[in-house]
Order: structure tokens, then C-alpha cells, then sequence
């Protein structure tokens, strides 16, 4: 049945394929910017210290065992996580507005929204989904897979290295009327450019002024700036500014809980009342649904972690410094990049390095020179993204290096 015709081969996924090559790479000068994890400064995957506390005394709880957790989630997670990306006094959290669902991890987030959206939201004018151009690729399969048609609206400006402002309020206006506007919370995958909080306000009253449908995806809430608070700011602007709204939430980064697959969605109503309340019911009803035939139930073990942590205030500021330690390491490492290329006059101009906020940087290199860095055995993506956690106080040099030559 499954001719070439029928099931043609797939491209290999770029990333992976970035990540295969690296592996067959013997250099001993060879650095991987690819990878989207934290990375020590040892160039080492890094079990965050409260992590490991959290796990200790998951160990002693004898109680534990391995029954199925509920369609939602383990409560205690879900709750927790809906007061950390919303704020713990949110009116919505206490007006009861809320819909929350564990899910796998950001990406399950994403796409229970996506599916949920292409099932219930009223798009009568067959309005698309809009991304920034570019963002991260799976939101293109993810919201394709569930059939909702996607737009792009202008994003990031190839001459500043910056936020194209004027073209993203341009584009979110021409937009049709009632269109899902995608938004990163912070820390914009790829390319690491946040709009200011003034920007916001200016983002918000837009889709306020088109009756567009703000979807956050947060995958780097504390691992941007260090600051958990900081870092959901946008969400909760928008929650105070009365928006109904969704957010897929991941502790993948700022747990460094990536394959454990820890997740929530979230569906915030408009406040209006006794009726605000029970629309998050029937909405979580119908998620419910959803939820039963993809997965049934979520996993259990990076939620107890992750509500262990959450749910107790000496673990909780352990994990406030841990994150303070990744995002503290990426930014030292985005100054120390930007001042060596400084230093050695290296063409262009290099403050989106210290600009731009999270794990990723879109430095601008071309396709050509991301090509003769991999003749020095430095893997990044063939937009110019590199991953700041693959930089350490070892390779930093050589790589700054590497850049000037190329880019000469
Ligand atoms: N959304 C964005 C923008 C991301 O960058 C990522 C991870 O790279 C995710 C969602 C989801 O990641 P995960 O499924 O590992 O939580």
C-alpha cells in the first residue's frame, strides 16, 4: 500500500541531522550550538541541584506509586503552574476562570490549544493562525496537523537584528478580524527578541482593537531573564487588560525536565461574571475529551517533581537560584561573545548579541558562513541560530575566533 507515491520519504529533520553530524565529528575543537538544552560550563547536560532534592524526597514518600493520574494532571502541578505563569494573585486564578490540563510537556501544550481551537473556536471567516516570521518550527506542523490554515506576520528585522515593531503591529492589524494570534511569552525562539513592556501594551490594545485571540507559548518563563516574575509579564498584562486568552506552559527549560515531558495548558476566560466560571467548566470538559483520546493521561513523574518544587516555599527559592544560575551563564556568555568580536573589529555590529535574551541568538551569520564554520567543527542551524548554552568559558575564544575569520 505505502508506495513512494503514496507515503514519500521525508526530509530529515534539520536539527537532527545537525545533531547526527555532530556526533560523528571526532574534532576535539568541535561545539555544538544546535542542541536547545542547558548546557554547564563544561559543555555537560545539567540536572538542576533542586531537582535532585525534589527526587530525594519524592524517594522517601511512601505512598508513591504508579496508578494513573487523572485526564487534568496531578492537581497539585496544575494548580501551582497556573499561579506561576499567571500570576498567584490573578483575578482569573481567583474569579475560578481558569481551565488548566497537564500535558506533554510545551509541545503537547501547543498542540492540545491548536486542537482544541480547530474544533471549538468560531472562526467564521475562515480567519488563519498567525505566527511571527520566523518562529519555531513545529508551531507550522503542529497547528498544520490539526488543519487550521497559517499566516505569518512580520517578526524580526534582518537589519537591526531586532524587532521589526512597526511591521508586527502592521501585520496583527491587517490581519482578519477574530484571527489566533501566536505569541511567544519570552525569549522568542529562534531568534531571542522579546518586545519591550511598552511594546506589549502597544501589541495588546491591537488584537484588542481586531477581536483577535491571544495564544501564549511560554517555554522559557525564568530561564530568560532569570526572573520567573519578569518572564511571565506579557501573560499577565494580558490577563489584567481582561483578555480571554490560552497559554501552552513547558518546564522542560527552567526544570531542565526535558525528557520527562512536564507540561500545562491553560484556558484564562474574560471575566463577565458567574458565566466567566462556568465557560472554563465547559471548556474543560470538552479538553477533557480531547485528552482521553490522544493520551488519555498525562505522565507522572516530572509533574511530582515539578509540584514538589512548586508547592514548597524552601524548594522554590532553591529553584529561583538554579535558574538564576543558567540564564546568569547564558548572559555572561552573550557579553563575552559580543565584547571578543568587538575587540578583534570583527565586521558588522554585534550588540543584538547582548540584546537579545534566552537561549537562542539569531547572530545574522549567513548561510555561507555557517557553512565555514563547520569546516572549523561548529554546528549551528543554517539561519544563524546558535544556541548560547553551547557556549563556555572553554570554547569561547575559539569561537569568537572562528566567527571573525568567516564573516571577513
Ligand atoms: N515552544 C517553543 C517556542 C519552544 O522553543 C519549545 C522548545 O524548544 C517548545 C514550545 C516545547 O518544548 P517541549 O515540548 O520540550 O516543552
Amino acid at each position: 500500500v505505502f508506495t513512494q507515491d503514496v507515503v514519500p520519504q521525508a526530509p530529515e529533520d534539520p536539527l537532527f541531522g545537525l545533531m547526527a553530524a555532530f556526533r560523528r565529528d571526532t574534532s576535539p575543537n568541535k561545539v555544538d550550538l544546535g542542541v536547545g538544552a542547558y548546557r554547564d560550563d563544561n559543555a555537560k547536560p545539567w540536572v538542576l541541584p533542586v531537582v535532585k532534592m525534589a527526587e530525594e524526597k519524592l524517594r522517601k514518600d511512601p505512598q508513591l506509586n504508579h496508578e494513573y493520574l487523572p485526564i487534568a494532571g496531578l492537581a497539585d502541578f496544575t494548580s501551582a503552574a497556573a499561579k506561576l505563569i499567571l500570576g498567584g494573585d490573578s483575578p482569573a486564578i481567583k474569579e475560578n476562570r481558569v481551565a488548566s490540563f497537564q500535558t506533554i510537556s510545551g509541545t503537547g501544550a501547543v498542540h492540545l490549544g491548536a486542537l482544541f481551537l480547530a474544533k471549538f473556536y468560531p472562526r467564521t471567516a475562515n480567519q488563519p493562525v498567525y505566527f511571527s516570521a520566523p518562529t519555531w518550527v513545529n508551531h507550522h506542523q503542529i497547528f498544520g496537523n490539526v488543519g487550521l490554515p497559517v499566516q505569518t506576520y512580520p517578526y524580526f528585522s534582518s537589519s537591526t537584528k531586532g524587532l521589526d515593531f512597526t511591521g508586527m503591529i502592521k501585520g496583527i492589524e491587517a490581519a482578519p478580524e477574530g484571527s489566533i494570534i501566536l505569541l511567544h511569552a519570552c525569549a522568542h525562539n529562534p531568534t531571542g527578541v522579546d518586545p519591550t513592556a511598552e511594546q506589549w501594551k502597544e501589541i495588546a490594545a491591537v488584537i484588542r482593537s481586531k477581536n483577535h485571540f491571544p495564544f501564549f507559548d511560554c517555554a522559557y518563563q525564568g530561564f530568560a531573564s532569570g526572573d520567573l516574575k519578569r518572564d511571565a509579564w506579557a501573560v499577565q498584562y494580558f490577563i489584567e487588560q481582561g483578555f480571554e486568552l490560552v497559554v501552552a506552559q513547558s518546564f522542560a527549560k527552567n526544570f531542565g525536565l526535558y525528557g520527562e515531558r512536564t507540561g500545562c495548558f491553560h484556558y484564562v476566560a474574560a471575566p463577565s461574571g458567574a458565566e466567566a466560571s462556568s465557560t472554563a467548566t465547559r471548556v474543560a470538559s470538552q479538553l477533557a475529551i480531547l485528552q482521553r483520546s490522544e493520551i488519555s493521561n498525562p505522565p507522572a513523574y516530572g509533574a511530582r517533581i515539578a509540584s514538589a518544587v512548586l508547592n514548597d516555599p524552601a524548594l522554590f527559592a532553591e529553584w529561583e537560584g538554579n535558574l538564576r544560575t543558567m540564564s546568569g551563564r547564558i548572559i555572561t556568555m552573550r557579553k563575552a561573545l559580543r565584547q571578543n568580536l568587538e575587540n578583534m573589529g570583527t565586521p558588522g555590529t554585534w550588540n543584538h548579541i547582548t540584546d537579545q535574551i534566552g537561549m537562542f541568538s539569531f547572530t545574522g551569520l549567513t548561510e555561507s558562513q555557517v557553512m565555514k564554520l563547520r569546516e572549523d567543527h561548529i554546528y549551528l542551524t543554517k539561519n544563524g541560530r546558535i544556541s548560547m548554552a553551547g557556549l563556555n568559558t572553554k570554547n569561547i575564544e575559539y569561537f569568537s575566533k572562528c566567527v571573525d575569520k568567516a564573516v571577513r
